[in-house]
């Protein structure tokens, strides 16, 4: 019984040899033996300790064994402890019944055998150390929740700062986008003032000015083109992160059709876009579509080297509750490192001499599909092209 916790058992008896006999035979036990010397002293003791068992003398001077069980019994605290009389009378069924009834649970009969005793002691020893066990399970088990529960009530108080944090910062979000796009939006109109008579210029009074002058006219005139396409992106960017953004099906394979048929850019000399396939109908919103698939298309035909035909292919295939759409170009190429980097805000991979663009494109085209609930993606390799794909929900 190593390990375990130590037990107290309790010996009455009103003469001394007995009580020492019982101690000495009880001793091998392990556990700690109180005596008690009368009835009267049985009761201080189950008073302020607890005992596994307690061994009664039936027979003692005063109070005897059954008024004293019963006195035991009677109270509240030691209610549970069972007891084993120990009688040197013969048995008999009126004893028996007057003791059951005083909370015996056994009756040994004296001389006492000690392998009996143990035995029989044994039991209880046991049973009050797996009390104890419980016992102090079910307290960890209370601390444990107690501990929980703090923490929950910790964590739910950071919680509720962090999100009223985020109500603030969400707030100083949309305060700065809304700055942002009326400063790009009131740009626009001097911009473009200034692009007009930078054209007016060129158109009437061109003849009178040295080609150095005509040069420098042309560069305002592309200058301001170049910032008003930079605003304008600005722009859609923008409004693509503030405001509803209504979804709805849209047919996907006319949408493209269109697109390609009508949108500026997409009629470069002899480049082929080609729609491989059924294109399924997809659940996103129009506007914001076309203008993925615009700057998707836009791209893969831009950053092809100038010595080779653009050539653009189109698929789509179902995947569960999505559509994933395949756009696949023999441009360029990105290398691995830039792969995820190329969708950031202002990230532009090839030299802007070379490739003209504001490096919004595909900032807009992940914004955009994110808040249709779908994804971008791209798989490329340097000089051997790329396929951008772009997931959204089936209609
Ligand atoms: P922009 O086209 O205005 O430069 P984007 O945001 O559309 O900006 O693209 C970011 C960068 O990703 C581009 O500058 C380019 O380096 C790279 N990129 C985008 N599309 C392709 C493509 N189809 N092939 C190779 N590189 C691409």
């Amino acid at each position: 019984m190593k390990g375990e916790p130590r037990v107290n058992i309790l010996i009455v008896d009103d003469e001394e040899s007995n009580l020492l006999a019982l101690e000495v035979t009880l001793e091998a036990l392990g556990q700690n033996v109180i005596r008690a010397d009368s009835g009267e002293a049985a009761l201080r003791q189950v008073l302020n300790q607890d005992f596994a068992v307690i061994l009664l003398d039936v027979q003692m001077a005063g109070m005897n064994g059954i008024e004293t069980a019963t006195l035991i019994r009677e109270r509240e605290r030691s209610r549970h402890i069972p007891i084993i009389f120990l009688t040197g009378m013969v048995k008999t069924d009126e004893m028996m019944f007057k003791g059951y009834s005083a909370g015996a649970v056994d009756y040994l009969m004296k001389p006492i055998l000690t392998d009996v005793l143990c035995a029989k002691v044994e039991v209880f020893i046991e049973l009050a150390q797996a009390r104890i066990r419980l016992q102090e399970q079910v307290e960890e088990r209370t601390r444990a929740a107690s501990e929980i529960s703090k923490l929950n009530a910790e964590l739910e108080q950071k919680n509720t700062a962090l999100l009223e944090r985020t109500a603030k910062l969400q707030e100083t979000v949309t305060e700065l986008e809304s700055y942002s796009y009326s400063i790009s939006h009131d740009m626009r109109a001097p911009l473009r003032a200034m692009q007009g008579y930078a054209d007016i210029l060129t158109q009437e009074a061109c003849d009178g000015l040295t080609p150095e002058h005509q040069a420098y006219l042309k560069k305002i005139s592309s200058g301001a083109r170049r910032l008003d396409s930079l605003i304008q992106d600005i722009l859609n960017y923008s409004r693509l992160s503030s405001g509803p953004l209504p979804l709805q099906p849209v047919d996907l394979d006319r949408l493209i059709r269109d697109i390609i048929e009508q949108y500026p850019g997409m009629q470069v000399a002899d480049a082929a876009i080609r729609i491989e396939g059924e294109l399924p109908p997809v659940r996103g919103n129009e506007a914001s579509l076309t203008q993925c698939i615009a700057n998707l298309l836009g791209n893969a035909i831009k950053f092809t080297p100038p010595d080779r035909k653009p050539e653009v292919a189109i698929r789509a295939e179902r995947e569960g509750n999505d559509v994933v759409v395949w756009f696949a170009d023999n441009g360029i190429g990105i290398a691995p490192r830039d792969l995820e980097r190329i969708f950031g805000i202002f990230v532009k991979v090839h030299s802007p001499e070379t490739y003209a663009g504001t490096g919004i494109g595909l900032s807009i085209v992940r914004k955009a599909a994110e808040r249709m609930g779908g994804k971008i993606g791209v798989e490329s390799e340097l000089g051997k092209g790329s396929r951008f794909w772009l997931r959204l929900p089936r209609a």
